[in-house]
């Protein structure tokens, strides 16, 4: 047997099992036993509202309700194009109840990103915050690029207390529509374990967007191996401070929230002032989030390790964690993040920080421990030639287990790719040290990395193309004292062409979501190729 089958980081596990079994088969149902155990309890803490687990059940009923009205059929998809509020969670478990799935995507998206997204997951229908119907989705809608023909509008304000239904326009007004369908209950089948629950958009290792087929069954086992390994009760409640539309959120905060059950607390967006009110209003004992999340709010003027509390843990995911800033943050908080790891490919955690340990450096690289992998999944590392390599030794991080999505929506080809006999490939390079605990040092993928907030070079590099003095362009991530890599680009312009670097770079703002587009662009007169024209973005990186 080789070292990784034996599992050698289960000598860490202290009290965990090594394998738990999963207790529900669909997320639909895990919202369902929260109805029958306490409908009275809260569900989501907003600003200075609640709604309890009954109003988010009666409010999602309705929604299915209308979208059924609207010809939302069995299998359809909703897109939820919201920030942080309870229309997200209402919209997420109306498509469930509907008969279908969610297409979540980040509101920081423009048309241009927007249309994608639609078109690709084949939506029919639209869910969108009133600033972002008006900004963005009214164009992508108007285009006819998409299948969307129901479109319904929030607002932040919605669910707060004395919110009433706004006079209707030419989209739905999403209060109206829960008043107006009070009481009834849709019709449709319920969903199998195996039917996606939600796609969440990725690029994968590749830069084409994807979306992830996050199933009913992987999305529920992951909650609960959130649940069980940090232990929470229907006494805890959830701060969220990772994007819901995000895989860490979707998992680490809206499905765990559904599955405990839990309070949610949420704020619209993420500001470090904010949430901090939140915190010492609604007094969270669980988070996950970026670790720059927690930078930030370690630095709010007047915080002091009294409003942290009632926090019993905090992990971090989606990006590296330099053991300095956490030690920053201990001091600051008196709270030790965690470190979580995982993608959108394995609908969020594959690997944690055991809750009260610490996680061991690495020597050579300075990396701190992404942690063990966690219960029902193996980890190994593997060369090129897709063998596995000794322990200790450098190599791609491949991951199966009840997590890992059967593939990519509509991709085939793609799906084949990463997931090799349903085992993913991370295009993360790393290793195992002797005692089990793994360590995440590169990327074999193109991939930046801008504080949790993946930019793939190749769609920065698109856009940059289409502006007409553009001959070539290449884009990469240069280090960044705070987000830990942000985006540059170089480019080289036609003959006789003329553009400044801020012609080009207003053109990148109009076209891309704001954590996209370069910070930093540089004209040369000509990029770096190999010997057969390929341009060589690592020279680019090493300038
Ligand atoms: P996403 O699909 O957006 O969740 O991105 C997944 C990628 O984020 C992984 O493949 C890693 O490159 C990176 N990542 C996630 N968690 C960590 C972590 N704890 N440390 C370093 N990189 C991470």
């Amino acid at each position: 047997m080789s070292s990784y089958a034996q599992r050698p980081w289960l000598a860490h596990y202290g009290d965990l099992p090594a394998d738990v079994e999963a207790e529900h088969g669909t997320v639909l149902d895990l919202f369902r036993a929260a109805v029958s155990r306490a409908p009275e309890a809260a569900a989501i803490r907003y600003f200075d509202g609640e709604l309890t687990v009954a109003e988010v059940d009666a409010a999602s009923d309705a929604l299915a309700v209308a979208l059924q009205d609207n010809g939302f059929r069995q299998g359809d998809r909703l897109g939820v194009y919201v920030q942080n509020d309870p229309a997200f969670v209402i919209a997420v478990v109306a498509a469930w109840k509907a008969g279908g799935a969610a297409v979540v995507i980040n509101p920081m998206n423009k048309a241009r990103e927007l249309t994608y997204l639609l078109a690709d997951s084949g939506a029919t229908a639209l869910l969108c915050l009133d600033e972002l119907h008006d900004s963005v989705a009214r164009e992508v809608l108007a285009s006819g690029a998409t299948r969307v023909s129901t479109v319904i509008t929030c607002s932040a304000q919605d669910w707060r207390p004395g919110a009433a239904p706004r006079a209707g326009g030419e989209a739905l007004d999403m209060l109206g529509i829960v008043e107006r369908n009070a009481g009834r209950e849709p019709v449709a089948e319920p969903p199998s374990p195996d039917d996606v629950a939600v796609l969440t958009y990725t690029s994968g290792t590749t830069g084409e967007p994807k979306g992830a087929m996050n199933t009913h069954a992987v999305i529920a086992f992951n909650a609960q191996a959130f649940r069980d390994w940090m232990g929470l009760t229907p006494a805890d409640s959830v701060l969220g401070v990772a994007p819901l539309f995000h895989i860490t959120g979707l998992v680490g905060h809206f499905a765990l929230s559904l599955l405990v059950p839990c309070p949610l607390v949420l704020t619209h967006r993420f500001q470090p002032e904010v949430v901090l009110e939140a915190i010492r209003r609604h007094r969270p004992t669980f988070t996950i989030g970026a670790i720059t999340a927690f930078i930030a709010l370690a630095a709010v003027d007047g915080v002091s390790p009294a409003d942290f509390r009632s926090f019993r843990l905090v992990y971090s995911g989606g990006a590296p964690v330099p053991p300095a800033v956490n030690q920053r943050f201990l001091e600051r908080t008196g709270h030790y993040v965690h470190n979580a790891y995982g993608l959108t490919e394995t609908t969020s955690i594959t690997h944690l920080v055991p809750p009260g340990a610490r996680a061991p450096v690495d020597p050579t690289s300075g990396a701190l421990s992404i942690g063990l992998p966690i219960f029902n999944t193996v980890a190994r590392i593997l060369d090129d030639e897709d063998a596995e390599v000794p322990v200790g030794q450098v190599g791609e991080i491949a991951i199966s287990g009840p997590q890992v999505v059967p593939g990519y929506w509509g991709k085939p080809e793609a799906t084949a790719a990463a997931l090799p006999n349903g085992e993913l490939r991370t295009g993360d390079v790393g290793f195992m040290d002797a005692d089990g605990w793994f360590y995440v040092v590169d990327r074999k993928k193109d991939l930046i990395n801008a504080a949790g907030y993946k930019v793939w070079p190749r769609e920065v590099e698109d856009v940059l193309y289409e502006h007409p003095a553009v001959l070539e362009a290449a884009v990469v991530g240069a280090p960044d004292p705070y987000r830990g890599e942000t985006v540059e680009a170089f480019v080289a312009l036609k003959p006789g062409a003329s553009a400044t670097t801020d012609d080009l770079l207003a053109h990148c703002r109009n076209q891309l979501a704001a954590y996209k587009y370069p910070r930093r662009i540089e004209l040369l007169p000509e990029l770096p190729k190999t010997s057969t024209g390929k341009i060589l973005r690592r020279a680019l990186r090493d300038r």
